[in-house]
């Protein structure tokens, strides 16, 4: 009988199978998909690297520094700032701290006006203080927390929203204003950015440090406490097991681990090609006026070349998903907002893949505690970006708390 059974290979799977696996227990994980990764996988279509939605590592998230090589991922990152799109071209707003050199632009973009970045810079002050302080305090959604701190004006409807509704994939302001807090902690302590070779060498790495048995094509269909431990049901096959850590989708875990339902929001992303560059920037576009599906857009060979084979250039266009026919956007209509946004035609571009990820981040309400159980007794374990923060940081955390608790249980 193995001691754990980890069902699902995602970054909270994987990363709590190697932590178990370090305190010498014996692993066996099941994924149901053909390769390891979850949702942070990379497709190479004609010598284009398009991660299965775009997404971006942090290398300030704490969890990262602990738990993974992040100089092995040769990060490519973005400039620390943003460029606002608009009839006379782009606005471009730069961290100040990071670009000294760019205050005066920043300022007269006028996106940045004095007045409306100091009421902007109070209600994001508890970001910068400690995390257990900021937890521990009152939540409520973005949008009521930005209207009761007086944050108004260009810095919020033309930046700040535009900005982060791509980061939570929803445009509402429903979010739970701590966990934007968190976010914005993050990116004003790095700078984001895609590896070399892709998103996919995140969970590479991890998994080439496994030493388990990962069997990918294996759908747990069941998991049940019995008197000795815990028995596993993938296909015909049941496995015994001493205890079960399930790191399925957020979705999937709930069936499976028998907790309440979670509510998913989507993302679609856009990977066009072109033949020239529609900006040199190495900037995440962004469009003040929000006037179409696209909520952000970048030129990814700009920021890594190694994303595009040579002498072509790859731009990803994130869309949210739930909109038009399927929840997908129209494709014309992405197509006519990046024209608007780049101030060129986009007709000759070329799509090289859509992704359409419907169940993209677990939604992060005020109310729902950031860190969940993950011991849900008799042997049965969960992890996942839904015990914690809906990222790459909230699923290494919840894989690594798993991989502890399950580790007390066995007296280690
Ligand atoms: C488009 C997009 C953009 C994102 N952008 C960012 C970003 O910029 N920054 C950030 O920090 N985070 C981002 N995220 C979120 C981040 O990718 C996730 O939080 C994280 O990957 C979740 O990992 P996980 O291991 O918890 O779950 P998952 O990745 O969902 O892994 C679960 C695994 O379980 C497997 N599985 C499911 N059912 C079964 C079953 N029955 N039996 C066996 N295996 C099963 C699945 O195939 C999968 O491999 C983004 C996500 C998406 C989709």
């Amino acid at each position: 009988m193995v001691d754990v059974v980890v069902v699902g290979a995602g970054i909270a799977g994987l990363t709590c199978a190697r932590e178990l696996e370090r305190s010498g227990l014996e692993v066996e994980v099941l994924e149901a998909s053909d390769a390891v990764g979850g949702r942070v996988r990379t497709d190479v279509v004609d010598g284009f690297r398009c991660d299965r939605g775009f997404q971006l590592v942090n290398p300030a998230y704490p969890a990262l520094r602990d738990l993974v090589d992040v100089g092995a991922l040769e990060l490519r990152q973005f400039a620390a700032g943003a460029a606002l799109a608009g009839p006379d071209g782009f606005g471009v707003v730069e961290d100040p701290r990071r670009s000294p050199g760019h205050m005066l632009q920043t300022l007269r973009s006028g996106y940045a006006r004095p007045a409306e970045l100091v009421r902007l810079a109070a209600w994001a002050a508890p970001a910068l203080g400690s995390v257990p302080r900021l937890l521990a305090g009152e939540d409520e959604p973005l949008a009521a927390s930005l209207d009761r701190h007086g944050v108004h004006g260009r810095v919020r409807d033309e930046l700040f929203e535009p900005f982060i509704t791509g980061v939570v994939a929803e445009d509402r302001g429903e979010t739970s204003a701590t966990f934007v807090r968190l976010l914005v902690r993050s990116f004003l302590r790095g700078t984001p950015g895609v590896p070399a070779l892709g998103m996919s060498a995140l969970p590479g790495q991890i998994a080439a440090e496994l030493k388990s048995k990962v069997t990918t094509g294996a759908a747990v269909q069941a998991v049940r406490r019995t008197s000795g431990g815990v028995a596993v049901r993938a296909g015909d096959v049941e496995r015994d097991a001493r205890t079960v850590v399930v790191a399925a989708d957020p979705v999937t875990a709930g069936d499976l681990a028998g907790l309440p339902p979670v509510a998913m929001k989507g993302l679609v992303t856009w990977w066009f090609a072109c033949d020239t560059p529609p900006t040199s920037l190495d900037l995440l576009v962004l469009d003040p006026a929000r006037s179409g599906p696209v909520v952000n857009t970048a030129v990814m060979s700009n920021v890594a070349p190694s994303y595009a084979p040579p002498g072509r250039h790859l731009v990803q266009a994130t869309t949210l998903a739930g909109r038009g026919p399927d929840g997908i956007p129209d494709e014309a209509a992405v197509r006519a907002h990046l024209a608007r946004m780049y101030r060129q035609p986009t007709r000759a571009w070329d799509l090289v893949v859509r992704h359409h990820v419907a169940h993209a981040l677990p939604e992060q309400r005020p109310g729902v505690p950031l860190r969940q159980r993950v011991d849900l007794g008799g042997g049965v374990y969960v992890a996942g970006d839904h015990r914690d923060t809906a990222s790459l940081q909230g699923a290494l955390v919840s894989g690594r708390r798993a991989a502890h608790a399950v580790r007390r249980s066995f007296g280690l």
